[in-house]
């Protein structure tokens, strides 16, 4: 680790929800534009080891890293912001640091020693400390997930303190505070954030700064309230009001000088802030004239009542990135597939759209309407883009209802299908057989070989690879033949051509039909949108 290094924890007050991971991500942005070398961490207080055996309904995508870690959302947005891939030790929950700890002390890691929480807090400590030195970084922006006063988080809230105490001048705190404007009252209240403020208070720790999330900014009354009462200066009271674009949040932050304040709170020598090729995408991103309308047609939709998208959140950003590339603006329609099962006419409203995209997911439920969606778009040469699971269903529909295998299917669904044109990975049979679900899958980044001349390989302009993965199921090696020969092209596959890693139709038959085994999502980043989600927003553009 350098000497001096800086450590920066955001931490949440009054509720969850209010933006700290886009806070959080955009306080790295600003950080690395002043040239400075950043590491991004996001702690998340529950017990899973990692996010992958999490529900997505209930938790949101689960985003997956090079390395095939399975990690939370906000990892997502810190890769998107920062235009960098992280690393597992960027990320780390309550389960994992458990887990290693009881491990070692079941192996006599400890020598005998009594393992208390104590031992807990400092193997957090190390944590951070190790995350610091392996990216050889000025500063640690680090996350602490959920709010204050929770009992869940207290672990990594008083790791943060102790390296407060050991190095004073180099540790800041940061928390993001919602003040509220209950409808009948019409007035900002400020109590809540006071509150929140005394309770970490109670912890030992002062927060040096208050981003103050509202509806509406922040006045001066309120302002100074803030400080008065909880011993923050009033430059240290950052009013943060609701925006538009997640990605103004930098430079929102910018016009109040947040950057120029970090350096100086820490200690460090100032830096010009460089947000020219953001600010650019930040533009592109409000400037859209035209609209290219697309369907997604998922199943992770529903949670009580309302209509949640968080489970596709890096497929919702890729296919804005690419539409922002491509001067337009992008309007996502979220269709569930049980809808195509109880009402199969249904499916012909997909003509309507500009584009269609399947995800990827699990399990039975909304398969069949998914295949019908699938049908339908390629019958109509309705653009079509197919990820993971999106682009196992295009192999089935195909060999379905054009190379005549009629019961074709994934042995996800029919274990004893006569045509398991997608069928489990060997080593993927013994992982579920013996009951083992998490972090088993074939994950993270792998390369793919593309096909010259082929729809994808044109797309890219490359003919290697990298992309992340995280599937137990693969193109059955045995049906390989019999589907190229009615028509369908496989133009990216593993570099020993074994693996299918995009299937697609040719140019000629369908105007862009495209399945990638992978999640291209992954990678998409404002900066660096996603080739292939731009050639399917140019192809969707078309159509229109
Ligand atoms: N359920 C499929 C598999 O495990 C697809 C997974 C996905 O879409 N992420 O292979």
């Amino acid at each position: 680790m350098k000497k001096n290094h800086k450590y920066i924890f955001v931490i949440g007050g009054v509720m969850s929800g209010v933006g700290k991971g886009i806070t959080t991500s955009s306080i790295g942005t600003i950080l690395a534009a002043k040239g400075f070398n950043v590491n991004i961490i996001k702690v998340d207080p529950y017990l899973n080891v990692d996010a992958g055996t999490m529900n997505p309904t209930e938790h949101g995508e689960v985003f997956v890293l090079n390395s095939g870690l399975e990690t939370d959302q906000d990892m997502g947005n810190y890769e998107r912001f920062m235009n960098r891939d992280l690393n597992n030790g960027d990320y780390m929950t309550s389960g994992m640091i458990y887990k290693h700890v009881i491990d070692k002390e079941r192996a006599l890691g400890f020598g005998g020693r009594c393992i208390d929480a104590d031992t807990i807090r400092d193997e957090i400590i190390h944590r951070y400390e190790t995350a610091a030195r392996s990216n050889k970084s000025d500063i640690s922006v680090i996350e602490i997930g959920g709010t204050v006063g929770d009992y869940q988080n207290i672990m990594f809230i008083e790791a943060a303190r102790v390296l407060k105490v050991k190095n004073p001048e180099n540790v800041l705190f940061i928390m993001v505070s919602f003040l509220p404007i209950p409808h009948k009252l019409g007035e900002m209240k400020s109590k809540p954030t006071q509150n929140a403020i005394k309770q970490l208070n109670s912890y030992g720790i002062q927060t040096d700064i208050v981003i103050a999330r509202s509806e509406k900014p922040l006045d001066k009354k309120r302002k100074e309230k803030i400080a008065i009462s909880c011993n923050v200066p009033a430059e240290n009271v950052i009013s943060a009001p609701d925006i538009e674009s997640i990605y103004d949040v930098p430079l929102n932050f910018e016009k109040d000088k947040l950057g120029d304040h970090l350096t100086e709170l820490l200690g460090l020598k100032n830096r010009p802030t460089n947000l020219k090729d953001w600010s650019a995408f930040a533009r592109k991103a409000k400037n859209g004239k035209h609209t290219v309308n697309i369907a997604v047609v998922g199943k992770y939709f529903d949670t009580g009542d309302f209509v949640l998208s968080d489970a596709y959140v890096s497929v919702i950003e890729a296919i804005k990135f690419s539409a922002y590339a491509a001067g337009v603006k992008a309007k996502l329609t979220w269709l569930n597939s049980k809808h195509f099962e109880t009402n199969p006419a249904k499916v012909k409203e997909l003509a309507n759209y500009d584009g269609v995209l399947v995800p990827g997911g699990f399990g039975e439920t909304g398969i069949k309407g998914k295949l019908r969606a699938i049908e339908f778009v390629r019958g109509n040469k309705i653009p079509y883009l197919g990820l993971c699971y999106g682009m196992q269903l295009a192999v089935i529909e195909f060999a379905r209802n054009v190379a005549g295998l009629k019961d074709a299917n994934t042995t996800e669904i029919d274990e004893k299908s006569k045509n398991p044109v997608i069928d489990i990975m060997e080593h993927q049979r013994k992982h579920l057989a013996e009951g083992r679900y998490g972090a088993s899958m074939r994950l993270g980044a792998y390369p793919c070989k593309l096909k010259k001349g082929t729809v994808a390989g044109f797309a890219y302009g490359e003919t290697r690879v990298s992309e992340r993965h995280r599937h137990r199921y693969e193109v059955n090696p045995t049906y390989i033949a019999k589907l190229e020969k009615a028509g369908l092209v496989f133009s990216g596959t593993s570099p020993d051509g074994k693996l299918m890693e995009i299937a697609e139709l040719p140019k000629e038959k369908h105007p862009f039909f495209v399945g990638t085994q992978f999640h291209p999502e992954f990678l998409a980043r404002p900066l660096r949108p996603h080739p292939l989600f731009t050639a399917f927003i140019k192809a969707s553009m078309k159509k229109k």
